[in-house]
């Protein structure tokens, strides 16, 4: 039996017809309309804006959100998402981070913000037209959220933000950042959440230049200078900011997940088909011992990896998913895709130092999955302290 991309995925029982279906889907859209252009659009650094609206007429962006807003809620649920996010980094995580920038921002607005602020910003963030990124991450550090130093200073009916946020993905395009701001005194009670617009006076942003991998996504630092945000544009409630963005991130911990569990089958399936085929020494890359414990020992690990996740993700919607095992499970899938990246740009020797090689790319691409959405450290950290350590 070949082993590809599809036949690496541990079986699940979660999965119905409609996952298999969106999974179809999703794999015929990145087939057509990213898998061409994903060099192309490397050397440029970035996706094309049409990419987006592209990507919302097929429901592709509105997974999850309600159906008001023009999102798919019915009969949906986290494995939709998950699906997504693996089709999208089969082609490349850096690509699936692009064009799902706004999960990681949106759902602030959707859960905690006012109706008006959902009806303004969810609409036309889902239908590809506008564009949303979050800024928590400062130039001071982004591990230690409760002290951040953007402060937001009460003027009546308006606050005045100054500050700066780094790191932040799609921040050139966003017309809206969902920012973590610090409202009162110091620590995680003195932290809030305002939705800034981008055209706002005083607020500017600049790439951060090159970076290792996710060459087509957008990386920016943002600059607030004495800009006046009117008193709505809280989201949630003052001073209570720090628990919804921790909330929030358990999100994009499953999505990273995701991306890291994608991205190892790939490159495994690219692995394999060079080491069945290439001779070295009288016979197959795949007949050396070394070579064949290589493969057993890269599936044994994503098989675990997976099996994790699919119980988290169930949780998830089941509601009983606990912080401790999402961010153990982050771990757990960073380092497997690590370990798999380097296996397989071992096995394919030169051929996969080279640009073009999906290994190539991957390696690139898998060490920030274990810095972004909460480091490594603070995972375990995390976890340790939820287990009473
Ligand atoms: C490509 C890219 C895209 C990103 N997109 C976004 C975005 O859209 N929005 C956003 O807000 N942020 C974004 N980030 C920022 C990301 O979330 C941060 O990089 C991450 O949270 C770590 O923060 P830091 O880089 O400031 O490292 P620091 O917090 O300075 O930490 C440096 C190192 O020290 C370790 N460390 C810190 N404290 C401890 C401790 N107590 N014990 C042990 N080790 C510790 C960390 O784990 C890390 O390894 C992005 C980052 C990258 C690289």
């Amino acid at each position: 039996m070949p082993v590809t991309y599809d036949s690496l995925r541990y079986p699940t029982t979660f999965m119905n017809e409609s996952h298999h279906e969106w999974q179809q889907q999703m794999r015929k859209f990145v087939d057509r309309e990213i898998m061409p252009n994903l060099q192309t659009w490397e050397a440029k650094g970035d996706i094309p804006e049409a990419l987006f609206k592209k990507a919302a007429d097929i429901g592709l962006l509105g997974v999850c959100y309600p159906e008001e807003f023009g999102g798919m809620s019915e009969g949906i649920d986290t494995f939709h998402k998950v699906i997504l996010t693996e089709e999208l980094s089969r082609a490349s995580t850096g690509i699936a981070a692009a064009l799902g920038v706004h999960n990681i921002a949106l759902p602030l607005v959707v859960n905690f913000g006012s109706e008006k602020m959902k009806q303004e910003v969810a609409t036309p963030v889902l239908a590809g037209k506008k564009f949303i990124a979050l800024g928590v991450t400062e130039p001071s550090g982004g591990s230690d959220v409760a002290n951040l130093k953007t402060t937001a200073k009460d003027a009546g009916d308006h606050y005045v933000v100054n500050g700066s946020k780094t790191f932040i993905t799609g921040g050139l395009r966003a017309n809206w950042y969902v920012t973590a701001v610090r409202t009162g005194g110091d620590g995680m009670g003195g932290v809030s959440v305002l939705l800034i617009p981008a055209d706002l006076e005083g607020v500017s942003s600049t790439s951060i230049g090159m970076k290792q991998g996710w060459h087509a996504s957008q990386t920016a630092s943002i600059y607030f200078d004495n800009v006046k945000v009117p008193k709505e544009n809280i989201i949630g409630q003052e001073n209570r900011g720090f628990i919804a963005i921790m909330t929030n991130f358990n999100q994009e911990r499953i999505a990273l997940t995701a991306m890291a569990l994608s991205m190892s089958r790939a490159s495994i399936e690219e692995a394999a088909e060079w080491a069945l085929n290439r001779e070295t020494f009288g016979k197959k890359l795949a007949s050396h011992q070394v070579i064949r414990h290589k493969f057993a020992d890269m599936i044994r690990q994503l098989n675990a990896s997976y099996a994790y996740m699919d119980c988290c993700v169930q949780q998830v919607d089941a509601g009983t998913a606990k912080t401790a095992d999402i961010a153990l499970l982050k771990v757990q899938a960073t380092l497997t895709a690590e370990n798999i990246c380097r296996e397989c740009l071992q096995i394919l020797g030169g051929a996969g130092f080279i640009q073009g090689s999906v290994t190539e790319r991957a390696y690139r691409e898998v060490r920030v999955l274990a810095i972004g959405g909460g480091s490594e450290e603070i995972m375990r950290d995390l976890a340790g302290r939820e287990l009473g350590f």
